[in-house]
């Protein structure tokens, strides 16, 4: 029998989660987020699971190639937009939309425009604009320069104007709220032709609220899609569904005395008689190992907690409470019965990153 932990995907909410997105966001074509191998949940999966979605975005070339092999018809759009000239001709040859957001950018598409040009190419782009996260992308007040520099490109096509939001996923950033981005994005952009993309989650979520000064023609949803959410709403409450359940089973049990410790340092000390379970996961199988003592965790449907260190292959449970458990019961570690968001915010993370660390030696099935 192979070791019992397991990663079970479920194209099915994939599927329901982007219904939820298209429900929010009535008109907006929908770009479903895929990088970080569909974080976590496998490329090949998730485009299954978001084959209605218009169009699958990513960062890396070599996924978006092989999206393309795997049959992926509609756009695919890279994110973070390409690496250097060469990627041009890659891009043509796989028909891929890139985001556009420095210089560099600019410089190689002029350099390489009488060659694609020529020989037909015309690549449908998206040109970024950095509106306060300070991350990728052209201030506002260089945005229209760039923007006429792309026009006058035989190898552009249509231009699509984008940017992306630092804080949607609070409802009043003192220092940069979504309706500050909001109001640089359609400072910059004015006058400028082009369909319009600046949603991603939060942004989707906050759309009714938003909804006199929101215009997406694109939405690029990552984390709902997957069934967790970017703030501090539980995902449930908008009806999104958990893509991915970690589970695994209890492989020992120790009775243990008050006074005696579970694990390394001995971190944890029983205060009177408990009941230990031992569940086959630990951080190589991406279990934070910084979970602490609290952690929850459901053991037979029944929720508990995380007692002593997060080992390499192990972590310790109580089960004090929890009769029927003996080796064998069932443990889920998040999933469904148990959002990952809260599991994250146990272990002073976000859902996004406990989901993108599942590790390669976890078997993965879906259901
Ligand atoms: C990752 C990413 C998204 C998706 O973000 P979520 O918070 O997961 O919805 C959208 N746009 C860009 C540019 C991204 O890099």
């Amino acid at each position: 029998m192979p070791r019992p932990i397991l990663a079970t995907i479920h194209i099915a909410a994939m599927q329901h989660n982007l219904a939820v997105v298209r429900a929010r966001t009535p008109g907006a074509r929908v770009w479903g987020v895929v990088k970080a191998f569909g974080y976590g949940h496998g490329l090949e999966r998730a485009m299954r699971g978001f084959a209605e979605a218009d169009g699958l975005a990513l960062v890396e070339l070599d996924n978006a190639i092989r999206l393309r092999e795997l049959g992926w018809k509609k756009p695919i759009m890279l994110l973070e937009g390409f690496f250097g000239f060469d990627d041009l001709h890659t891009m043509a040859g796989y028909r891929l939309q890139s985001a556009v957001h420095c210089e560099e950018q600019l410089a190689w598409l002029e350099a390489a425009d009488a060659d694609l040009g020529q020989r037909g190419i015309r690549f449908d782009l998206h040109l970024k604009m950095n509106t306060g996260m300070n991350r990728l992308g052209f201030k506002p007040e260089a945005y229209a320069g760039a923007h006429a520099r792309l026009v006058a490109l035989a190898c552009v096509g249509n231009i699509t104007l984008m940017t992306h939001f630092a804080n949607a996923d609070e409802a009043a950033h003192p220092l940069l709220p979504v309706a500050e981005q909001i109001r640089r994005f359609e400072a910059g952009a004015a006058g400028l032709p082009g369909m319009r993309s600046l949603s991603n989650s939060a942004g989707v979520l906050r759309q009714d609220e938003l909804d006199g000064v929101l215009r997406n023609d694109w939405v690029r949803p990552g984390i709902m899609l997957y069934g967790a959410t970017p703030g501090t709403t539980p995902a449930a409450d908008y009806g999104l569904r958990p893509a991915m359940t970690l589970s695994s089973e209890i492989i020992g049990v120790q009775d243990i005395a008050a006074g005696e410790a579970v694990g390394y340092g001995s971190r944890f000390t029983a205060d009177g008689p408990m009941r230990i379970g031992v569940v086959a996961c630990g951080y190589a199988d991406g279990y934070p190992r910084h979970a602490p003592l609290g952690t929850p965790v459901l053991v037979d449907g029944v929720r508990t907690r995380v007692v002593g260190r997060v080992s390499m292959d192990m972590l310790t449970v109580d089960l004090t409470q929890i009769a029927t458990a003996r080796v064998g019961s069932r443990v889920v570690l998040w999933g469904e019965g148990l959002p990952i968001d809260e599991v994250a915010q146990a272990a002073g993370t976000i859902g996004y990153e406990l989901m993108c660390a599942l590790a390669p030696r976890v078997a993965v099935v879906e259901g």
